[in-house]
Parts: structure tokens; sequence; C-alpha cells
């Protein structure tokens, strides 16, 4: 009996080998031709990153199909599509954002000797459902003509009223706003950043700009004399043009630190082309750091992720400063208080 179904089950075997030489043979093509892509959900909408992109596929065969949006809009969008996302990569240009997505059950973990080896553990996930590619300070960007560095030292000072009228700030919808205000509650607690920066600044009667370029060149020209902004934004504006009367101070340099953010990556639980996705983050954690001005990070004037990547010269002539050293997970875990306290405030 055995024998018998022994003998059959075989037959049956080699004729389905046969059947499956015989398809690779009529068309080989065809066996190679599963398109090999990764689909990235993507906050950033800087063109620098399409070169990296190209590059990536063209080191690798693997097509990049980017779907942008705003950071909420991406999260939103992944929560309602659940397991049916066509989403493999959640990029955000926000650490916090990050951590709310992980801690939402939205990422999965990656064991990666090469992310953990490129990726200092700061710039992480402890669980690594993430992972940070580039580093952006949030500085204070001032025209030399009307402001000397010496009138200047925390986020917190912004709210003298030598400062009155004079302000350009982004506005509360804006994750890089929350993000920052997140981080001084962590820092300090809600109320001190509600008395002692948000309702003084405020109080000086700031003009909201919703883009950090636009806010550079609004001090460039004297529309207003300080800012803050990512410091990658004036990096960009003065590699343009060397002689434009802007320039960046690091605040907080005698406190705790400048609050520095993250872009990264996560991938998402469901990916289907999980492999890829992996293969995209290690080669942005390595090759795709910055060997050269065209890509990531230098391309976008960023502080690279990787210690090992060198950094655009013009971002390099900001100078060394101490970065705040808090957790990056705090910017996730105090957003939603940051959103109502802003709102609270009357900052728009
Ligand atoms: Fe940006």
């Amino acid at each position: 009996m055995s024998r018998i179904s022994n003998r059959s089950l075989l037959r049956m075997l080699s004729v389905l080998f046969l059947v499956a030489t015989l398809a690779l043979w009529v068309n080989p093509a065809q066996a190679q031709s599963v398109p090999q892509v990764v689909n990235i959900y993507s906050a950033r909408h800087y063109g620098a990153m399409e070169p990296v992109f190209q590059r990536f596929t063209q080191e690798t065969g693997i097509e990049v199909r980017l779907s942008q949006g705003s950071t909420q809009s991406l999260l939103e969008r992944l929560r309602a599509e659940g397991r049916q996302t066509p989403a493999d990569v959640l990029f955000t240009i926000d650490a916090g954002s990050l951590w709310i997505a992980a801690q939402e059950g939205l990422l999965q973990p990656v064991d990666s000797a090469v992310l953990r080896q490129a990726i200092p553990a700061n710039l992480r996930d402890p669980q690594n459902r993430w992972f940070g590619l580039t580093q952006r300070a949030r500085v204070i960007v001032y025209n030399p003509n009307k402001v000397r560095p010496s009138e200047l030292s925390t986020y917190a000072a912004l709210g003298d009223r030598k400062w009155r009228n004079r302000l350009c700030f982004r506005p509360a919808s804006h994750i890089y706003t929350q993000a920052l205000i997140s981080s001084f509650i962590a820092l300090h607690g809600e109320k001190v950043v509600e008395e002692a920066i948000l309702r003084p600044w405020v109080a000086n009667r700031p003009q909201f700009i919703d883009s950090d370029s636009r806010i550079v060149e609004t001090v460039a020209a004297g529309g207003c004399d300080v800012g803050i902004v990512n410091h990658y934004y004036v990096a960009q504006q003065l590699a343009r043009n060397p002689n434009l009367p802007v320039r960046v101070f690091f605040p907080n340099q005698t406190e705790a630190g400048t609050v520095v953010n993250l872009s990264g990556m996560g991938i998402t639980a469901s990916a289907r082309n999980r492999d890829n996705a992996v293969r995209l983050l290690e080669w942005l954690a390595t090759t795709g750091q910055g060997a050269d001005a065209s890509t990531l990070p230098g391309g976008n004037y960023e502080y690279p992720a990787n210690p090992a990547a060198p950094v655009n010269p013009v971002t390099a002539s900001f100078g060394t400063f101490i970065i705040d050293p808090q957790p990056k997970s705090e910017l996730g875990r105090f957003q939603p208080q940051a959103i109502r306290l802003l709102a609270r405030t009357g900052y728009k």
C-alpha cells in the first residue's frame, strides 16, 4: 500500500517538475520578471531625496514608490488601512511620530547587524522598530545686520519684551513646532513651558509662517529679525547665496542643549516587501548617508545619523554644539500635551 502511494507520489512530482522546467524553458524571462519594489509613505517633501532613491534603484534593482503626505495624514492612513496597507515603510520628519507609530503597533522590529552598527543607539528605537537616518537641529536664525549673537541665548529668552514684533515662528499645526514644544515639556514640565516660554512668545506677537524656508527668506529680507527653523534651511540658502544676511545660532548651549530631531524610517507591521524595505533601510544607513553632495543627508544639508558619514561643508561651517540629550521618544510622548498647550496659549 505504502509502496504504491510512494510511487504515485514520485510520478506526480516528476510531472510537476517537468511542467515547471518546460515553463521556464518556454519563457525564461518570466521567471525573473517579478518586479522588486518598496512602497514608502513619506512625510518628506524634499527634492533632494529623489536622487538618493534613484541611486538605490540603480544599485539594487529595487524600485522605490513614494506616496507623500503630512505626518498626521500618513499615520491616519496606516491606522485606517491596517493589515491591508500598501506601505512597506513609514518615512517621517519627526522621531516622535515614529515613536507613536511603534506604540500603536504600526511598525515591526528589524533585527539587523548593519543597522545596529550604523545608527547610534540614541538615534533608534530600543526595540528596533524605527531608525533615525538624519539629524536636524532646531536653531535660531538671525539677521546679522539687525542682531548681534551676544543678544541671543535660549529659546525661552525670545520671550523677552525686546523681541516684540521681531520674531518669525512656524505655526502650531506643524510637526516641527509640536516636537519642539514636546521637548520643552519633557524638560521643564507643562506649567513652566506655558508661563516662561509660550505666553511670553505669544505676547511678542510673532509672525506665523508655515514654511521654514520662507522664515529664513523673511529674516534675510528684514521682515523679521529672528526666527526658529531647522538648520538645513539656512544651509540650503547660504549654499545658493553665501552673502545672504542670515546666521545660525544654537540655543540653550548653557542649558540642556539645542533640540535635535530626526528624519527616520520604520517598516510597517504587515509590509509585503519586507526584505526590500530592510535593504533600503540598510542602504540609507550606510552607502546613502552622504557619500557625495547630492545624496542624503548631504543633499539636504542635514547631519548624518551614521557618525562615519561626512557632513556637508556648509552645514559643518555652523560649528559644533551641545545637543539636548533627552531620548527621542519624549518628542512623541508629550506630543498630545504640546498640541493642547499650544492651542490654550493662543500660539497660532
Ligand atoms: Fe524640513
